[in-house]
């Protein structure tokens, strides 16, 4: 995600600095040559648009790729987030009337039935401290490399929100709307966090998805993976689409789209924009640029399809795989800079995965870092790289000293879960800023050779996996031949300070 505040425009507002902004751990590493067999998820989706509902059937195939034998499976229900009388907030107070201009409104997910391959009923209890959390009792145990069969039968009902998940003006975004299984990690469990206001509260493994959505004629859909059919019937319309090794599946629906292809590296990227939009072949035009560019700088794109979504969308962008929303509220600058950083995320999160809920700045540093590399190596956009880390430094130091003579002290710490964060503006200096600074001090200690080799192979080695602290840091060590243990420990847990 870009929430705002960061970047090179930085608009100082006193001890209330407000901003606008976006998070995994380790793994059993196996290489992918070794073919682990991945879940999938085929979804059989229905959009009400008068009562904005989704009717969902979700088949899913459960690979055990752990070393454990379940008994339980355990799925994060993300919309009930947004229940009425839900502990947790879905964006902070400063954002809530951006994001909710309509006043309060709800949405959840109900979780209708759950069947094994027999259509025998499993049971189930909905669980968590906000109804989050999906387990389903299973019949036999898994054991490690077994996988299960199961369908889900929901009802998932949509907020009027300018959110990720919600209804707008323009757009229907159908952002992290159907139960998705909880990562579970070797020693730890299953990740089953709960969702949070800061950043991108999300965490899950890759897998194989095939999705059809029915809605009315006059909705344009775009998505994640590739559509491979689209058929009319009546007033109906109903889209297919296949994504393979993704992590997540997101859907905006609008019938506002209007929509402009370019092909950049046998990619095909759309840009959706509004009909009556004059800009729609220069945005479509920079997302190419940013797909050539993130091609050269960190290895290629692996997929068929990136849709790029202007959507109602409170923070500036959010990424998921294939797709991301740029918000419409934006000025041309922003709006550019957003594309370059949600693109960015396909490589920091789409492929190379983290938990964005324990590690964002993993995904957000990196992804942030990025964003200025992209303008580095693209200098007609007119940002100068230099100026932008001056720029970032300078952001960072003055959020210090503004905390500082507020609070008395600062905890500098990177590495920390998205509730552990006190305001929106600490997530965002520490996750992105810091992360800027870090990557780039990376970069001055090991030089350039070394250090876009790092990046290169952080990608090839852990692509379509999910990396923990110490496995970024191990693999940068690897890769640069330099011992940045210390160094790079030093930043995330906050002990160097930056003068
Ligand atoms: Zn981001």
């Amino acid at each position: 995600m870009k929430k705002f505040l960061s970047r090179n425009k930085f608009k100082i507002i006193g001890a209330a600095l407000v901003i606008a902004i976006i998070f995994t751990i380790p793994f059993i590493f196996k290489s992918f040559e070794e073919e682990i067999a991945l879940s999938s998820y085929d979804l059989k989706l229905n959009y009400n648009d008068e009562k904005n509902t989704l009717q969902g059937i979700e088949s899913v195939k459960y690979v055990n790729n752990s070393e454990n034998a379940f008994s339980s499976l355990y799925f994060h229900l993300y919309p009930n987030a947004f229940r009425e009388g839900a502990n947790t907030n879905v964006v902070s107070s400063n954002n809530y009337d951006k994001a909710f201009p309509n006043g309060a409104s709800y949405g959840s997910i109900d979780v209708l039935s759950v069947k094994d391959e027999n259509d025998e009923d499993l049971s189930f209890n909905i669980g968590g401290e906000d109804q989050n959390i999906l387990e389903i009792n299973l019949t036999n145990i898994l054991y490690p490399e077994e996988e299960i069969c199961f369908n889900i039968e929901f009802l998932t009902i949509l907020p009027n929100a300018n959110h990720r998940f919600g209804y707008g003006d323009n757009t229907i975004n159908l952002g992290n709307f159907y139960p998705i299984a909880c990562v579970y990690e070797d020693g730890k469990g299953f990740s089953t966090e709960l969702y949070h206001s800061n950043g991108d509260p999300f965490y899950s493994d890759v897998a194989n998805y095939s999705v059809s959505i029915t809605c009315n004629n006059d909705l344009v859909v775009a998505s994640s993976g590739t559509q491979t059919s689209k058929q009319k019937l009546e007033d109906q319309t109903t889209y297919s689409f296949e994504g393979n090794k993704i992590r997540d599946f997101c859907l905006v629906l609008s019938k506002k789209f209007d929509v402009c292809t370019k092909t950049v590296d046998n990619v095909t990227i759309n840009y959706f924009g509004y009909q009556g939009d004059n800009d729609l072949e220069k945005y479509a035009e920079f997302a190419s640029k940013c797909v050539e560019t993130y091609n050269d700088l960190f290895g290629k794109y692996p997929y068929k399809t990136l849709n790029v979504v202007k959507a109602n969308f409170v923070h500036g962008g959010m990424e998921y795989p294939n797709l991301v929303m740029i918000s419409d509220d934006l000025d041309d600058e922003d709006f550019m800079y957003v594309i370059a950083h949600e693109i960015a995320h396909q490589w920091w999160y789409g492929v190379v995965g983290n938990n964005e809920y324990g590690h964002a700045w993993i995904d957000e540093g990196l992804t942030e870092y990025s964003t200025y590399l992209f303008f580095e190596k693209n200098k007609d956009y007119g940002l100068d790289y230099d100026t932008m880390i001056s720029n970032a430094l300078t952001n960072y130091k003055f959020f210090v000293k503004i905390y500082q003579q507020i609070n008395g002290q600062i905890d500098t710490s990177m590495d920390r879960p998205l509730d552990k964060f006190n305001t929106e503006p600490e997530y965002v200096q520490l996750t992105y800023t810091k992360g800027v600074l870090l990557f780039d001090g990376i970069r001055e200690s090991v030089g350039d050779k070394k250090f876009f080799k790092a990046l290169k192979d952080l990608y090839e080695d852990y692509a379509y996996q999910n990396i923990s602290p110490a496995e970024l840091i191990a693999s940068f060590c690897s890769s640069t031949g330099r011992n940045l243990e210390n160094y790079i420990k030093g930043w995330i847990n906050g002990e160097v300070v930056i003068a």
